[in-house]
């Protein structure tokens, strides 16, 4: 990437929006590396607060494991603390939040107050049948949130992660009654932010199915211009 490629998104803020599997979180991850953003992703944080057995952890836990969404207003108490707690200037990307049209509402009354608007939500629209695919194949890292793919993005040595070493695992709600949970919970809950993201002028979709670093190449065009 050009260097003015990489300084044209730093301090922006970002939300990526789209299915579970839609590929959200590895593109915070090329974000981050490409531009410094912060990448703030729910679904990490709260599996981190129920691997140290939290209080927010152990409250959060069973939704997850069945799919469900977690609460409206644990969430947003716990994405009002983080995103307080950024510095100014801070540029970031927010993915798996919002997912209702509560928390959109609630981001937007966060943003306005310390004025942070948003630059952009980047919509990655993926057809059921590969979400499925993806979700199931899927193996992450415990320990480095790293994602890999049993077919597609598999790791140089079987069940063991590239970057930290830790063994792989297929996450509880990557079992395939979980997965047509989550994408049922998506289409009632999360699906009409499109709307919501359409009427105020922020939504950009792409394609998500064509290629990991197409993507990439996609979300570069629109945050920056140009090809
Ligand atoms: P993810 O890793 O983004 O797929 O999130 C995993 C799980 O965490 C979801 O299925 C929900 O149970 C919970 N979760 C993550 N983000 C949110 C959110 N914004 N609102 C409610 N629940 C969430």
């Amino acid at each position: 990437m050009t260097e003015q490629r990489s300084a044209c998104a730093a301090g922006m803020h970002i939300v990526l929006l789209g299915a579970p599997g839609a590929g959200k979180g590895t593109q915070a991850a090329y974000l981050k590396a490409e531009w410094g953003l912060e990448h703030i992703s729910t679904g990490d944080i709260l599996r981190a607060e129920v691997r140290a057995a939290s209080d927010l952890g152990q409250e959060t836990q069973g939704y997850m494991e069945r799919g469900e969404l977690v609460p409206d207003d644990l969430i947003i108490r716990m994405m009002e603390d983080r995103l307080r707690s950024l510095g100014a200037g801070t540029g970031y990307i927010l993915d798996g939040f919002p997912r209702t049209v509560a928390q959109a509402e609630a981001l937007d009354a966060m943003l306005a107050r310390i004025d942070h608007p948003l630059h952009a939500v980047i919509n990655l629209e993926v057809p059921d049948a590969e979400l499925i695919r993806r979700l199931s194949g899927r193996r992450v890292c415990p320990q480095c949130n790293a994602v890999y793919h049993v077919d597609t993005m598999r790791p140089k040595q079987d069940g063991i992660c590239d970057r930290c070493g830790a063994a792989l695992i297929q996450r509880k709600d990557d079992q395939p009654e979980a997965i047509a949970n989550r994408l049922e919970v998506y289409k009632a809950q999360t699906q009409p932010l499109i709307a919501y993201y359409q009427q105020r002028d922020k939504l950009v979709t792409i394609d998500g199915t064509i290629g990991v670093p197409q993507v990439a190449v996609e979300i570069h065009r629109v945050l920056c211009g140009g090809a």
